[in-house]
Formats: C-alpha cells, sequence, structure tokens
C-alpha cells in the first residue's frame, strides 16, 4: 500500500521522472531506472523517508503546477507559455551545431553563460559512459563536458537529480532539461532561496515525450547491435540535422564498429514514441513555459535532407532570458536571425493540438475517478475549443479507449529495477 505523497504520484502515473524530490533528499529517496515505466522515484520505506517525501511535494510539478505567476498577455502566451522573442539560430561554433540536436543552439547558450562569467557550471544530462542506454545527471564546467550533452537523449533522464548539488555549490549553477524537469526547477525556487539564488538562468528544450528503455532496446535491435555487444556510444540525434540513429560497439577483441544507421523520423516514428508513457500523454507543457529561455527544431523549414547544417528554434520566455540571448548574439556565441512571435505555432503544429487535447483527455480520466496533474491558471479549455470537433470527441473517448487497453486504473509499480 502507498504511503507516501511521492509515491502516489509514481502509483498514480502522475510522475514525470524528472528526479526534483530526489535531488532535494538525496538520503531519502533515489531515482532507479525501470525498463517499462521510465526512471522513478522510490522512498526509503520509514519515518524520515515519509517526511522527506511530505517535504518533496513542493518541489514536483508532476502532481501540480501553477501558471499564476507566467506573464501570459496574449493569445501566443496563453498557447505556449510566455513569448518574448523569438529567433532562428545556431551555434557559431561549427562542431557544436554539427554535433547539436538541432543547431547546436541549448549547447553554444550555455557554453556563453560560462565564458561571460554568469556561471562556473551547467547541470544537463550525458549518455552514461558506462553503459549509453542510461543517462547522467551531470554538472559541467567547460566546453567538453558541455558536448557530452549533445544531441538529443530520446531516453529517460532526471537533470533535477542534482538540485541539492546546485543549492550546496559555491559556483552559480545554470539548468537544462525539458518543460517538466524545468517546471520542478522553478517550483523549487519559489520556496528554496538557496537554490534559487544558484540559477541565474534556465534553459529548456522542446518535448513531445520521453520514452523508455525498452524502447531503447528496439532501436538497438533495429540497429543490429549484437545482444551481447559493449556498447560505446548511441546517438539518437546530431552529426547534421535531425542526424541519424547509430550505435558504436566494441566487440570481445575490442574492436570498435559502427551499427548500421536509421533516420531519426523511422527511429522516432517506427520505435521509439509508442514507448512514451502516459503521463508525457496528458503533458500540458512540451515547450518549457517555466523556463528563461527554451529551444525546438524550427519543423517549419525542415531539412531537405538527414544531415543539413542545424537551426534551432530559440524562444526568450523572460527577461533575463532574452537579454541573455541578445547578449550571446552579440558575443557571436550563437548566429541568429530574429523572427515574429507566433513562428513557435507554425514551428510545432502538433504540439499545439496536443496541448490543445490535454483537457479532454483529463475530462475523460476525471470522470471514471482517475486522478489527473493539477494545472491552475494555464488555460487549457480554450485550447480544447480551438480544436475541431472530431479532434475534441477523440480527445474523450481515445482516452476512455486507453484506459481501457492500457488497464490505467492500475497502480503503477516499479519492478526489474536497474539503477
Ligand atoms: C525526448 C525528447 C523529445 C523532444 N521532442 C521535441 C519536439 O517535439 N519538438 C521539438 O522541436 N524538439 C523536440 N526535442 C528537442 C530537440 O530535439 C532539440 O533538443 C532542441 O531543438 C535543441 O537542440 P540544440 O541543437 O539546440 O541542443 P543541443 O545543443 O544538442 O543540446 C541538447 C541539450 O538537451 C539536453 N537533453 C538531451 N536529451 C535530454 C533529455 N532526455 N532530458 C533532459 N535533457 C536532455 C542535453 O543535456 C543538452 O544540454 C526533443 C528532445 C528530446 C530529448
Ligand atoms: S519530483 Fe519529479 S521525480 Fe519526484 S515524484 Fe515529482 S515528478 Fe516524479
Ligand atoms: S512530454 Fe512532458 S512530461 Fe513527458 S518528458 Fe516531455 S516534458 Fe516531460
Amino acid at each position: 500500500m502507498t504511503t507516501d505523497p511521492i509515491s502516489a504520484i509514481v502509483a498514480d502515473n502522475m510522475c514525470t521522472g524528472c528526479g526534483a524530490c530526489a535531488g532535494a533528499f538525496p538520503n531519502a529517496i533515489r531515482m532507479i531506472e525501470d525498463p517499462v515505466q521510465g526512471r522513478r522515484p522510490v522512498v526509503e520505506n520509514s519515518d524520515a523517508g515519509r517526511r522527506a517525501a511530505k517535504s518533496a511535494l513542493a518541489v514536483c510539478a508532476g502532481a501540480s503546477s501553477d501558471w499564476s505567476d507566467l506573464k501570459v498577455e496574449d493569445n501566443i502566451d496563453a498557447d505556449w507559455g510566455p513569448v518574448l522573442g523569438a529567433w532562428e539560430a545556431w551555434a557559431s561554433d561549427p562542431e557544436m551545431r554539427c554535433q547539436g540536436s538541432s543547431g547546436g543552439a541549448v549547447t553554444a547558450l550555455a557554453s556563453h553563460a560560462l565564458a561571460a562569467g554568469m556561471a562556473g557550471g551547467v547541470a544537463h544530462i550525458a549518455a552514461r559512459r558506462d553503459d549509453p542506454r542510461l543517462n547522467e545527471a551531470v554538472i559541467s564546467k567547460d566546453r567538453a563536458g558541455l558536448m557530452r550533452g549533445t544531441g538529443s537523449r530520446y531516453a529517460q533522464a532526471s537533470p533535477a537529480e542534482k538540485l541539492g548539488e546546485i543549492a550546496r555549490s559555491d559556483d552559480q549553477i545554470v539548468f537544462i532539461g525539458k518543460p517538466c524537469d524545468v517546471a520542478s526547477v522553478h517550483q523549487a525556487m519559489q520556496s528554496w532561496v538557496e537554490l534559487a539564488d544558484k540559477i541565474p538562468l534556465t534553459i529548456s528544450i522542446f518535448c513531445a515525450g520521453a520514452p523508455n528503455l525498452t524502447a531503447t532496446e528496439r532501436l538497438l535491435q533495429k540497429l543490429e547491435v549484437p545482444k551481447d555487444a559493449q556498447l560505446a556510444d548511441l546517438r539518437y540525434r546530431g552529426n547534421g540535422w535531425p542526424g541519424l540513429m547509430q550505435a558504436i560497439w566494441k566487440d570481445p577483441q575490442g574492436t570498435l564498429h559502427k551499427s548500421k544507421s536509421i533516420t531519426y523520423a523511422e527511429g522516432w516514428g517506427n520505435y521509439l514514441q509508442s514507448e512514451r508513457r502516459w503521463r508525457c500523454r496528458i503533458c500540458s507543457d512540451h515547450t518549457g513555459a517555466f523556463a528563461d529561455i527554451s529551444v525546438g527544431d524550427p519543423w517549419h523549414k525542415p531539412p531537405s535532407g538527414e544531415q543539413d547544417k542545424g537551426r534551432s528554434l530559440i524562444i526568450a520566455r523572460t527577461q533575463r532570458g532574452q537579454e541573455f540571448v541578445e547578449a550571446a548574439i552579440r558575443a557571436q556565441a550563437i548566429v541568429a536571425e530574429p523572427r515574429p512571435r507566433d513562428v513557435i505555432a507554425r514551428a510545432q503544429p502538433n504540439l499545439k493540438a496536443t496541448h490543445g487535447a490535454v483537457w479532454g483527455r483529463s475530462l475523460a480520466m476525471r470522470i471514471v475517478g482517475l486522478r489527473v496533474p493539477r494545472t491552475s491558471d494555464q488555460p487549457l479549455f480554450s485550447l480544447w475549443m480551438a480544436l475541431p470537433l472530431k479532434q475534441k470527441v477523440q480527445s474523450v473517448l481515445g482516452t476512455w479507449k486507453r484506459i481501457l487497453r492500457e488497464r490505467l486504473w492500475r497502480k503503477v509499480t516499479i519492478s526489474g529495477v536497474q539503477k
């Protein structure tokens, strides 16, 4: 039986796997990797564990988020979160641009924060060296460390596990994560003064959903990596835009081999996206509304091949985010062309429809008594109303079908755990 609020969030399918609860209370809560359910927290079964879990609720954006302190001034802000400015941009450093997921803008901005003395470190995730199927949260202090994070990792990751280390650090630390990771960090900064003082900037990537380890295994099979091979590297994106999915593996004699490669479209469409967790389908922020800066792909001008020169779409969400992007342009850390604020809707039409469906999906869940994340002051109903009738109906009926097919009333249990 679930006896603490963090375990209840996991059991009720509300957890995004951001890692904030474990980052804030590392002695009582730890993240584990479940091949199906994803990275999820496990709370120590003790009074101390239960006390920590109760306190950790304050940092958890998986269960609730609150838009009341976001600057929402028009329909663009209401649909996407605050949009103060927009640019198509890429890293001036050609290697960073090439290795980056789209244009390497995230890494270039983080690198500029270090070079300009704004921060002494950057918290982000990178593939684990001992097992590149998995990710680890790291704090990088130089270009080499940041380059380890380039390219999207379409796999579970918990960058907010670094919260405690950030709060205790002597340095200012920039935080990079997915929208749900940044939302928890934003929430934590509201009540945790030492943490708020240490984070001068947050950067979010856009995110349609994070697949699980099972999806990565399916991908490796498709890439024809031998089952008993030692994996040395796995790229989901990068090396051009959008880049190819490819692995490097070591045979028993220690010789490195490149696997076959497949396109990003094939990998995401056929092997990864179906393994996103249910929590991602009721996610109401895919573009990082709570960040200072968010970055995604300018899909309205898609690349002509698989390994074009990359371009990123940068959105400034706060005044300090806008000033930072402008400073990075002046310092020639990034090359950027300004775009009208509504470019985000043209670049991400699928995500707008996804945001719209969330109200219908949540309604369907509530009707059958399932718990949904609380989303205070986010205008989701009007987004749902803007959907065509067929999509409105689909958002409700499709959810009931899925509840039956996936038996979503059953409590999530974490098994087959892997550190
Ligand atoms: C699971 C997932 C889903 C995505 N869905 C979309 C989408 O729907 N639309 C869209 O436009 N873009 C999406 N992206 C983002 C996009 O692919 C690029 O990350 C974005 O354009 C930034 O590119 P860049 O070249 O500027 O970043 P880079 O310079 O390559 O830097 C990428 C940064 O992202 C961090 N990162 C990578 N993977 C993860 C992860 N799993 N969790 C937390 N941090 C991570 C790295 O640590 C690194 O700092 C998704 C990315 C991921 C990981
Ligand atoms: S803080 Fe993050 S990892 Fe912890 S329960 Fe909430 S969503 Fe899950
Ligand atoms: S879809 Fe939302 S909940 Fe899922 S990983 Fe992305 S930001 Fe987090």
